[in-house]
Order: C-alpha cells, then structure tokens, then sequence
C-alpha cells in the first residue's frame, strides 16, 4: 500500500501510518457504523475480574508491582498452562507477565533479534508483527496461508529458512483467519524449528476461542519445542476486556532472562490492580472457557449465515472472533477501497487483510468481519450487508 512519508520518523517505521484497526474504528465513530472492525467484544467479561481488579485498587494495590508481575498472577497463568495444555513453568523463572500480548510480541523480538535476523511469519500477520520485526532492525519473511482453508505450503515454509533466519512466529488460532493450525501443520512447523535450530514464538491470544470440536496446540507441547518456544498469552480475548492489557510470557528461564531485560526498559512494569483481575480470570472453572466458546461459535454462525446470504464467499474458521470473506462475487476485486466505502453504502464497518499482507495480490479481495458483538448488533449487520446487494 503506497503511504505518504512521515516526518521526523526513523527510516525503519516508514510506512506503518496509522494502523487499520484505528482507521477503521475511527470510520465507524464518524459515520455512526457498527463496527466489526477492530476486535473488542461490546459486552464486559466476567464480574470476578472486574471485582477483583476493583478489590486490589480499594486494597491499596496502586504502587509499582514487581517487574516480573506479582506472584498471584505469575502462578495462576502457570496453573492454567498445566490445567489446560499440561505444559509445565515454574511461575517465579518461567513466567513473565506483559502490558498485553503486544509489548510480549515487541520485547521478545527485540531481545531475541540482531539486526539483519530473519523472522518467518505466516501471511496475512498480525500488524504488530511487522513492526516489532521492523524495530528489531529484522527482516520479515513471509510463508502464504491460502484461502479456503488458510492452509500453507510446507515447501514453502522449508525455502524460506535462510542462514539468517533466527525465530518463527506462530499465531495460532490466528489473526484475521480463523484458522486454527492443525497438529500436522504445528508438526511440520516444530520439525523445521528443530532441524534448523530456530527459537518459536507463538501467540496463543486466541487460546480459548477454538469452535467445532478443534483443539488448540500449544506449539511448546510438540516434541523438542519447551525449550526453543516463547509462549505469548494476554487477557483480552480470554476474559473479554481487550483494554485491560495484561499478557504474559512463558519460556524456559534463559528465554524469559532476556526478554524481561528489554521489557523492563519498554513499560517496566504492568498495572497492578489488573494483574489481580486476570488472576481471577485465569482461575475460572474450565465450563467458563467452555461457555465462552459456545457462544462465540453461535455468534460465527449468525454472521457468517449472514455474510453468505449477502453474497461473499465465506471462508470456514474455527478460531478467533474473526471471519474472512472474498469480496469477488460482490463484483469487487480491492479490500481496502471496499471497506472504506462499506460504512456509506451500509453501515457497517470492517477491516480489509491485504494490510496484513507482502503478497498483496494473494490479500487484495479478501475481508475481516469480527463476530464477538451482541446478538441485536450482529442482526442488525447482517440486515444492512444484504442491503449491499437488494
Ligand atoms: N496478537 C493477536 C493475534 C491479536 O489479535 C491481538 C489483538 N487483540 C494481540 C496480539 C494483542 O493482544 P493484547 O491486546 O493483549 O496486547
Ligand atoms: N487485535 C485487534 C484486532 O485484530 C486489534 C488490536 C489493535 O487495535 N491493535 O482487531
């Protein structure tokens, strides 16, 4: 996408702008369109966390807490690693607590890469990727998931090893697809972290919103992986309040050693009350995990009915808030035209891929519609989308 220079900033974050997640959603705050656009749900989570994140203010919890995040939190993302993935950490060397997935993502890449790194992604990627990478001083090379099924070549993953590849980002279930990697596709990814000696990172944000009797695999679950895997986690999507911000890192020690030597000169620290909130979170019973992901899978199914019904091609998912459409048979062919004008001509919002995209023609017809909104506001979309064509 051709983007204006921007003053006074370094050469390497040319190009990034304002990221389309802020576009979007500032489209939507003009035109009054609803937006399923950026990912945030429109409901709160769960009252335990906003009680205790409450509680932990009232109890005077407003100081620095410890760089590493407080011991509460530090154990309870342990405990759910081991309930959930029977992954084993040890909370006070393996664990280390972030201001959300985002600053894990940033401060791992810029500890673990040299300038002039290689990083494997899979495209389209998540936009922080690109950046993270790009401030590393990294370069990104990108393995293409394609539509229907987001799969990917793993020939194509093989040939993109270079001598200076040096970390594989894994995202999982991912963003803006939905797709949720399969064992063999994890299998195939670890065989080649091995063989190459390559360190994973892997952004598990997506964790508990896995639909249609899919598993989630941790790729630090796969033989040879524990100790070459950055594991990143965050609160956001798990418990519903993406402004919260609370996300943590699991590595073995030398790994987490690292990263928390850039993050402490990143943020030093994260919230104090919230990390409470998300402790409470992650202790929840597991038929909160499942609930959460009955109706997110309902709520897939009322969009993307709709979305067909307005004339996409709906590609499947299973993971995520997020469902992808190809915009073609819409007589369209360019995402990001298409969804700048989407808020006029209907009145909702949404986010076109090919940002997340190097290869754009591979991006160019394909749209990101975000699903995790009341039931009212997803019927009220679908009513409008089919306006689109009637
Ligand atoms: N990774 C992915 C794939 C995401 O979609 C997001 C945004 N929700 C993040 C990371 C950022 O997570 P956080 O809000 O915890 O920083
Ligand atoms: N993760 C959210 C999404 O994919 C957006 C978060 C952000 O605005 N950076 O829509």
């Amino acid at each position: 996408m051709d983007r204006p220079r921007t003053p006074y900033l370094v050469e390497r974050m040319q190009g990034f702008g304002t990221t389309i997640f802020a576009e979007m959603s500032a489209l939507a705050t003009a035109t009054g369109a609803i937006n399923l656009g950026q990912g945030f749900p429109d409901t709160d989570g769960p009252a335990e966390l906003v009680e205790a994140a409450i509680a932990a203010i009232r109890a005077g919890d407003n100081q620095y807490p410890p760089g590493i995040g407080i011991a509460p939190l530090r154990d309870a993302v342990a405990e759910h690693q081991e309930r959930f993935w029977g992954l084993s950490f040890d909370p006070d060397t393996e664990v280390l607590v972030t201001a959300g997935a985002t600053e894990a993502i940033a401060a791992t890449l810029l500890a673990l890469l040299e300038v002039g790194d290689e990083v494997i992604v899979f495209e389209p990627y998540y936009d922080s990727y690109a950046a993270s990478i790009a401030l590393a001083g990294a370069q990104r090379r990108c393995v293409t998931l394609r539509p229907p099924d987001y799969s990917f070549s793993v020939d194509a993953l093989r040939a993109a090893v270079t001598a200076r590849t040096r970390v594989v980002l894994v995202n999982s279930p991912h963003n803006p697809t939905g797709k949720v990697l399969s064992r063999a596709e994890l299998e195939a990814i670890a065989a080649v972290c091995v063989e190459h000696d390559l360190i994973a990172v892997t952004d598990e944000v997506y964790e508990h919103l896995v639909y249609d009797g899919c598993e989630h695999v941790p790729l630090a679950t796969l033989a040879g992986m524990r100790d070459r895997t950055v594991t990143i986690s965050s609160a956001g999507k798990s418990f519903s309040m993406t402004g919260w911000k609370t996300g943590w890192v699991c590595a073995r020690p030398e790994l987490v050693s690292a990263v928390r030597t850039v993050k402490q000169f990143l943020t030093y620290v994260h919230g104090a009350p919230f990390q409470h909130a998300a402790a409470a979170g992650l202790r929840l019973p597991d038929a909160y995990f499942e609930e959460l992901a009955v109706e997110m899978a309902s709520k897939r199914d009322l969009l993307a009915g709709g979305l067909a019904d307005a004339g996409f091609v709906v590609y499947p998912q299973s993971g995520t808030y997020f469902v992808t459409v190809d915009i073609r048979p819409l007589g369209e062919t360019d995402g990001l035209a298409f969804c700048r004008s989407l808020p006029e001509r209907c009145g909702v919002v949404a986010v076109p891929t090919a940002v997340f995209y190097d290869d754009a023609e591979a991006g160019a017809p394909l749209v990101r519609f975000m699903f995790g909104k009341r039931r009212e506001v997803l019927e009220e979309a679908v009513v409008r989308l089919k306006g689109l064509t009637s």
